[in-house]
């Protein structure tokens, strides 16, 4: 993937181990306080609950072996009794108690092991619901100020990213950096408290015992730790192959008609085995690795067990350490072994959330080049004069400039054709009327106002685009004739429909303008979407047009029915066409001849077909003839 990084500073591909995005996506926490708080406490419950389990274990098997040897004593005969507690240290009283209170200890201390199960179980549930609400709205955030910054990025930024990319870090990369907030972070905190309270509470148990499984500890973490270094680039590797196998997939599908057309389904198909092949095996290579990983991490935990067996073992022989404790021991060992693989696994996450952070961030710091100055005016009612005054730009990364020193001026109502070869400069001349792109020279005044100078929004909600590509939104009909005027009245809606001849299209679909198109809707032709957007921008009633004439491959009726809406869409309003028609430059009361970003000839149709070579070569090679009025007559259909 060759993408163009809008920061040089940053390589691509490499994103640096800084952990600033992610110290900024703390913030976002602040939101959630009162369930992050909800969480936190719920996590240190069960975690505590969790951590009470073996010392109720070990005073269980305590009172039972003790309630047995004090059985014993009681069978011997009354002159060995004394002799066997003086032995033992044990008074009188206590022996009484340990004879007949086993029975209750076992019961109390398994009443005790259900509440805390219990305890653990509701709690452990609080801190992973609060924490996926914590989690989700920080994911509802971040993707919600990604939209709304990639929405205001300029032509420019998006010139320079790749959607594909912008689609990534509003999907992947916020959901990595969801789990490192809303999960993660719990992990680490809980291993954390587990350890600790874990080694505290075996030191303290049993100071010897502590001090030989110490060596195993180091190692169990270099081994955890390199068992995450494995894994981490694997699980990315499969992730890697996953999204290259769905664009495979993505393309196929959005391209199906060429790929058919172009008889490339042998090659299509190979390319998809390949990248399913390449999955298949990464998954392999994982499942083989860990094959092999994991007999390794149980070692190191057995290895452990092994070493508490012995020792402890041998102190109960000694009489140093009670059988309880014994396996109080062991179960703790659990409780340090289990964190610190955990922690093994939050460090690789926290690597990849902090380069996720660090790539939505570079979005949501990204500058528009295009944006309101502070003492930005908003630009009044406008007349719709349009002048270029020295115009230069050049795309960002390009050398050459794609137009050069450009003046002209489009008086209110006129009607302006622009003529080139394909890379001539039309479309740009088009993109900074709206200010999709800045000048890097000179200026585009409108009505006298320098673009720049006024808002964004006031100056766009005066001028209308209709281009050939028409791109309609999942919604109704009606939604889409309104989209750039949500409040407009059913009878606004349909008198603009009517002056782009789409009302009769639209009305004869069952459901008429709640006619749903889009993803899953009424799939309408190329020539009835161009009539919704002729609709769309006539329902504005802007004073600046911009047109493309070009006409998707239709039918001679609709082609003849779009003419006469963009006809009257033209009529009264300063537009800008990218002429494909002879009757448009017939009609324009300027025609821009464009070359290489150069103005190279200008004027009306009749002097230019006389005075300009170019002109007269591109009238009589590229335009296209009307279809004659007369053709028609007694056409009625609908499109
Ligand atoms: P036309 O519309 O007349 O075909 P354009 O205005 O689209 O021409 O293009 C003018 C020049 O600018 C061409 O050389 C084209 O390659 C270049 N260009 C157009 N759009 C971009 C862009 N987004 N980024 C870089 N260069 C561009
Ligand atoms: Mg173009």
């Amino acid at each position: 993937m060759n993408v163009r990084n809008p920061h040089p500073s940053v390589r691509a591909g490499t994103p640096p181990m800084t952990m600033s995005g992610l110290r900024r996506s703390f913030s976002l926490l602040k939101n959630y306080r009162g369930v992050a708080f909800l969480a936190y406490f719920s996590l240190f419950i069960s975690t505590a609950a969790m951590l009470m389990v073996p010392q109720i274990t070990q005073n269980i098997i305590d009172a039972v072996t003790r309630g047995l040897v004090a059985q014993k004593i009681a069978a011997l005969p009354a002159a060995f009794q004394s002799m066997a507690l003086q032995q033992l240290g044990w008074t009188a009283e206590q022996f009484a108690r340990y004879r007949d209170g086993g029975v209750n200890a076992v019961l109390w201390s398994g009443a005790l092991i259900v509440l805390f199960a219990i305890a653990r179980g509701l709690f452990a549930f609080s801190q992973g619901y609060n924490a996926e609400r914590v989690s989700q709205g920080i994911a509802f955030d971040l993707r919600n100020r990604l939209f709304e910054k990639i929405q205001r990025l300029s032509f420019s930024y998006h010139d320079r990213n790749q959607t594909g990319q912008l689609m990534v870090r509003a999907t992947d990369d916020v959901d990595k950096v969801r789990l490192f907030l809303g999960q993660g972070l719990l992990i680490a905190l809980q291993s954390v408290v587990l350890l600790v309270a874990a080694l505290i509470i075996l030191s303290a148990t049993n100071y010897r015992l502590m001090l030989t499984i110490l060596p195993i500890l180091p190692v169990a973490m270099a081994v955890f730790f390199v068992f995450s270094r494995i894994a981490q680039p694997l699980f990315l590797g499969v992730q890697q192959r996953l999204s290259h196998l769905n664009t495979i997939l993505q393309e196929n599908l959005a391209g199906i008609k060429v790929i058919k057309a172009f008889v490339q389904e042998p090659v299509q198909k190979k390319r998809f085995n390949q990248a399913a092949e390449d999955l298949m095996r990464q998954q392999i290579k994982v499942s083989r690795t860990f094959s092999f990983l994991f007999p390794f991490v149980f070692l190191i935990a057995n290895l452990g067990q092994a070493l508490i067996q012995y020792a402890g073992g041998r102190q109960i022989i000694e009489g140093t350490l009670s059988i309880g404790e014994w396996q109080k021991f062991s179960m703790y060992l659990f409780y340090v072994f289990f964190p610190l693989g955990q922690l093994g696994f939050v460090i690789s996450q926290l690597a990849q959330a902090s380069a996720s952070a660090n790539r939505i961030y570079e979005i949501l710091d990204a500058e528009s080049e295009v944006k309101n100055k502070p003492d930005a005016l908003e630009l009044p009612p406008i007349q719709g004069r349009v002048e270029f005054r020295n115009v230069t730009f050049k795309y960002f990364g390009s050398s050459e400039p794609a137009l050069d020193d450009v003046s002209f001026i489009a008086e209110p109502g006129q009607t302006i054709a622009l003529l080139g070869a394909t890379g001539s400069g039309k479309s740009t001349i088009i993109n900074l009327i709206p200010r999709f792109y800045d000048v890097s020279a000179g200026s585009v005044l409108i009505d006298g106002y320098d673009v720049r100078d006024v808002t964004i929004e006031s100056l766009r909600r005066q001028i209308g685009i209709v281009l050939q590509d028409t791109t309609l939104f999942t919604g109704t009909i009606r939604e889409n004739i309104a989209f750039g005027k949500p409040e407009a009245t059913q009878e606004e809606i349909e008198a603009a429909a009517k002056a782009a001849l789409a009302h009769d299209f639209i009305m004869s679909f069952p459901d008429g303008y709640d006619t749903r198109v889009g993803e899953r809707g009424t799939t309408l032709s190329g020539g009835q979407k161009q009539r919704i957007a002729i609709a769309r921008a006539l329902l504005l009633d802007p004073r600046i047009l911009i047109l493309d004439d070009s006409t998707s491959s239709v039918d001679t009726v609709t082609e003849y029915q779009i003419q006469q809406a963009l006809n009257r869409l033209m009529k009264g309003r300063t537009s800008f066409v990218i002429a494909q028609r002879i009757s448009t430059v017939r009609n324009a009361d300027q025609i821009l001849v464009l070359d290489r970003g150069r103005i190279v000839a200008r004027g009306r149709h009749e002097d230019l077909l006389e005075e300009s070579p170019i002109y007269a070569e591109i009238y009589h090679s590229q335009l296209i003839e009307d279809v004659p009025a007369v053709a028609l007559t007694g056409a009625s259909a609908t499109g």
